[in-house]
């Protein structure tokens, strides 16, 4: 199987593995305990908690462990929005993640009001339209560090430096960008940014939200005193310790995202020459090194993954949050990619575990299998 689906999910690194087995069998004990039993789980959570402030680009005590991107950003906009009563605008682009949009949706049935920004056809915000939105009683602004379809990059320094000045409140989706950029948290004066282990090689159900020191928000989960107050439950110790050892695992292979462009890079110039009416989405802008967004005119994005499934090559139509839709992603209607070819969309997304021979079955598999999808006609549409 040539698994090319990584930013939806990657597999758990062998070392990350064994880091949480002793976790789960002989330092089972609870952190919180006062005994002997509680004091390995509690060293750990120390540890971990270190490793992913190093992810962050901020102090340990900024970091607050829980159970992923999807209440990461949940923390975020809920707490902002009960922590400052007196603003009820918030600014997101039109491109988030799913789990945005619905909280999006969540601040509207709450009495507050929400400014989509607009991309260009490359994916891009414009930065004056971001600094025209912003108002007195705005919030909080929310943009993705890295898009999860298109893996297009939004320039965070300039939109931090221009949110910062008006004193308002920015928060970071860095769950796709995590691993593969240097994310420098206190740097750019972010004030909130979630993260999630399994998209950089740790277990599934586990992240992080870096809060800025200072920045007091109501505790997401409420109940015992872990994580500061701002989390309440025991600790999910295995997982934690997997998230910190991923987090320095990806801290330590950044180098290697060199070599998976080229290799990105080279499928995208190959199938440019050999597949007639294909473009690359967000080829023009500052993107990851890994992903790579395709539509091609005329075909079923699905038809193609069942194609390339059948070939042993695992890809998706897009995000794995809206699998299944027919229709243009949101992002594909965002960059206003023409219908006839959004519905034809599949995304690679590569990993540390590619090889050149992966990318070679797929520039070999890949526009045979479009053109007999072509050959069929509407009906194979
Ligand atoms: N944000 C982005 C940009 C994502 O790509 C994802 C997952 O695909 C999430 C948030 C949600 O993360 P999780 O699956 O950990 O809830």
């Amino acid at each position: 199987m040539i698994y090319l689906d990584n930013n939806a999910t990657t597999r758990l690194a062998p070392e990350v593995l064994e880091a949480m087995l002793p976790y789960f069998r002989e330092h089972f004990g609870n952190p919180g305990s006062a005994h002997g039993a509680g004091r390995m789980p509690e060293g750990a959570l120390v540890h971990a908690r270190a490793q992913a402030a190093g992810l962050f680009g901020c102090e340990p005590a900024e970091v607050v462990f829980n159970s992923g991107g999807t209440e990461g950003l949940n923390h975020a906009f809920r707490g902002v929005f009960e922590a400052f009563p007196a603003r009820r605008h918030f600014v997101t682009t039109a491109v988030e993640h799913s789990a945005v949009l619905a909280l999006a949706g969540w601040l509207k049935n709450h009495g507050a009001e929400v400014t989509f920004l607009e991309v260009d056809a490359e994916g891009r915000l414009d930065l004056d339209r971001l600094e025209a939105s912003l108002r007195p009683d705005t919030a909080l602004v929310s943009v993705m560090a890295a898009n999860n379809e298109t893996g297009v990059r939004f320039p965070l320094a300039e939109i931090a430096s221009m949110v910062k000045a008006r004193g308002i409140l920015l928060h970071v989706d860095a769950v796709q960008a995590a691993g593969k950029v240097p994310l420098d948290a206190s740097v750019l004066g972010v004030d909130l940014m979630n993260v999630s282990a399994h998209k950089f090689h740790g277990p599934k159900g586990a992240g992080a939200l870096f809060i800025r020191r200072g920045l007091r928000l109501k505790p997401f989960l409420v109940g015992g005193h872990q994580e500061r107050g701002r989390r309440g439950g025991t600790e999910d110790v295995p997982g934690i310790v997997g998230l910190g050892a991923a987090a320095s695992l990806a801290g330590s292979r950044m180098a290697d995202w060199d070599r998976v462009r080229e290799l990105r890079d080279l499928l995208e110039a190959s199938l440019l020459a050999a597949v007639p009416e294909m473009r690359v989405n967000g080829q023009g802008a500052p993107r990851l090194a890994n992903t790579s967004l395709l539509s091609f005119r005329g075909i079923e994005g699905e038809a193609l993954l069942m194609k390339l499934d059948a070939a042993g090559i695992c890809v998706s139509t897009g995000s794995a949050c809206t699998t299944g839709q027919k229709e243009p992603s949101h992002v594909l209607r965002a960059m206003r990619v023409p219908a006839e070819y959004g519905r034809g969309t599949v995304r690679i997304s590569l990993g540390h575990e590619t090889t050149r021979q992966d990318i070679d079955r797929v520039r070999e598999v890949l526009p045979a299998a479009a053109a007999s999808l072509r050959a069929l006609g509407p009906l194979g549409r």
